[in-house]
């Protein structure tokens, strides 16, 4: 008998010891089925993302949070560009809240240049494959998946914790953008003091060994300029000095030829500071000597021949689509360029406009806005109080590898939420090897360790902020 219990007792616990190692495993497995259902609803242009809304909101119904706390923000007449923000309640409703934000809509994958069905979720070689599967459906993915398991352990963060699952961020062309729709007509469904934002992750070498963690602080604005000439034209055999396509082209070569002034945002100048010493050679020196004194021409040089480099220390404009003529027998009685700009947070459209305007030198080429004009937010700054907890949490999952700040030379949907108050930090813990998760691109992948990784990372942040 005795002998049996002792029996039964080691069984039990032998049953507890395999149920306590599959716990993670089992809250990886709940996880893993989120993920791979936000991946394989289609919320490309064709698709819906109030689909994939409507899906995670009837997961966290399920796990218990009331209807009065999810809303789901369907744009009128645009049935499928839906938004889902989700609320869980927090000891202070008075306290600044912390907002998760994340855009369930993904740029279009066509299936046949696809090695896999975009829309389905493949695990293969230590990658999740599939449209969406980083940019920013992994994301959403932990959002979810957190919100879920601290409403069921019962925990009740000391501010309000908001979710915002959005659509419009990559197809903005064709559908509403979630964030600017709910700023316009509801921003209170989004107020928050502090937001956890795509635009950042982690950089591994070419070995797959930790290079850095990055924080995200702030981001260069899109403002697209369009240039025009115009000109009585005539025949093509009897041609003038003056010419619409020459006279733009002048104008375009002289912008080619002009550089915006270097000016490092206090992010960029961190981040050449951090990143000097593991980089190197030439361009590691020259990340310490700017860092040191922004205004060394020679080390921005140096700095400036790598394009993303060049990119995050100075306001760029580019040209990217022209066109002109009417005719292949006739002068040409219009041409037109359009100009990408990525400006420099603290800077206005105005301000660039006039610089073009200068450069151009030219009244005959008349400069315009060619999309709505941009928000110019301030960075949100590098405060003790967002870092100190992201650098407590790294230390438990990366120990040695460094924070470095840095600043986006592309936009998120942070333009509209850093210039309401609300401070946007882009942090994901997902590390990649630069350029490999092939975002907007084909074969769209993340590395397994590392999507499971930032789940942890962004579970411990958001206990670290909620506490
Ligand atoms: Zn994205």
């Amino acid at each position: 008998m005795r002998g049996r219990i002792l029996g039964l007792v080691t069984a039990m616990a032998a049953m507890l010891g395999v149920a306590h190692a599959q716990a993670p495993d089992a809250s990886r497995t709940a996880f893993r089925a989120i993920y791979e259902e936000l991946v394989e609803i289609d919320t490309s242009s064709a698709g819906s993302c109030t689909r994939a809304a409507e899906a995670m909101a009837a997961r966290l119904r399920a796990a218990g949070y009331p209807q009065s706390d999810l809303t789901i923000v369907i744009p009128e007449g645009r049935p499928t560009d839906g938004n889902l923000i989700a609320t869980l309640r927090g000891r202070n409703a008075r306290a600044g809240a912390l907002l998760l934000l994340a855009h369930i809509d993904v740029v279009d994958a066509r299936r046949e240049d696809w090695a896999r069905d975009p829309f389905t979720l493949v695990e293969e070689d230590g990658f999740f494959y599939g449209r969406g599967a980083a940019d920013d459906k992994a994301m959403a993915a932990v959002f979810v998946d957190l919100l879920i398991r601290l409403k069921q352990e019962g925990f009740r963060p000391r501010q309000n914790i908001k979710m915002a699952l959005t659509c419009g961020e990559e197809t903005s062309a064709t559908v509403v953008n979630g964030v600017r729709y709910i700023m316009e007509r509801n921003p209170q469904l989004l107020r928050a003091a502090l937001a956890i934002n795509e635009g950042a992750g982690g950089e591994l070498d070419a070995q797959g060994r930790y290079i850095a963690l990055h924080v995200q602080a702030g981001e260069k604005i899109h403002q697209q300029f369009r240039l025009e000439v115009v000109n009585p034209g005539g025949h093509s055999s009897r041609p003038r000095p003056d010419n619409a396509i020459n006279q733009l082209s002048a104008g375009l070569l002289r912008v080619a030829a002009y550089q915006f002034p270097v000016e490092l945002t206090p992010a960029v100048r961190e981040f050449f500071r951090r990143m000097a010493p593991l980089t190197p050679g030439e361009t590691g020196l020259a990340m310490a000597a700017i860092a040191a004194n922004p205004s060394d021409a020679a080390a921005a040089a140096t700095l400036a021949a790598d394009p993303s480099h060049n990119a995050i220390m100075r306001t760029t404009c580019i040209a990217t689509t022209i066109e002109g003529g009417h005719a292949v027998n006739a002068l040409p009685q219009r041409a037109r360029a359009v100009l990408s700009c990525r400006i420099l947070p603290g800077h206005t459209p105005d301000e660039v406009e006039a610089e073009l305007v200068r450069v151009l030198n030219d009244p005959g080429i008349a400069v315009t806005l060619a999309n709505a004009r941009q928000p110019t937010p301030a960075p949100p700054p590098l405060s003790r109080a967002v870092m100190a907890p992201v650098e407590r949490v790294a230390a438990r999952l990366w120990p040695n590898v460094p924070i470095v700040p840095t600043m986006a030379a592309g936009a998120t949907d942070a333009r509209f939420l850093n210039g309401a108050g609300i401070a946007v930090y882009g942090m994901s813990g997902m590390f990649a090897v630069p350029g490999e998760s092939n975002a907007h691109g084909l074969n769209e992948k993340i590395r397994v360790r590392s999507l499971y990784e930032g789940r942890d990372f962004l579970e411990g942040l958001v206990r670290e902020y909620a506490k």
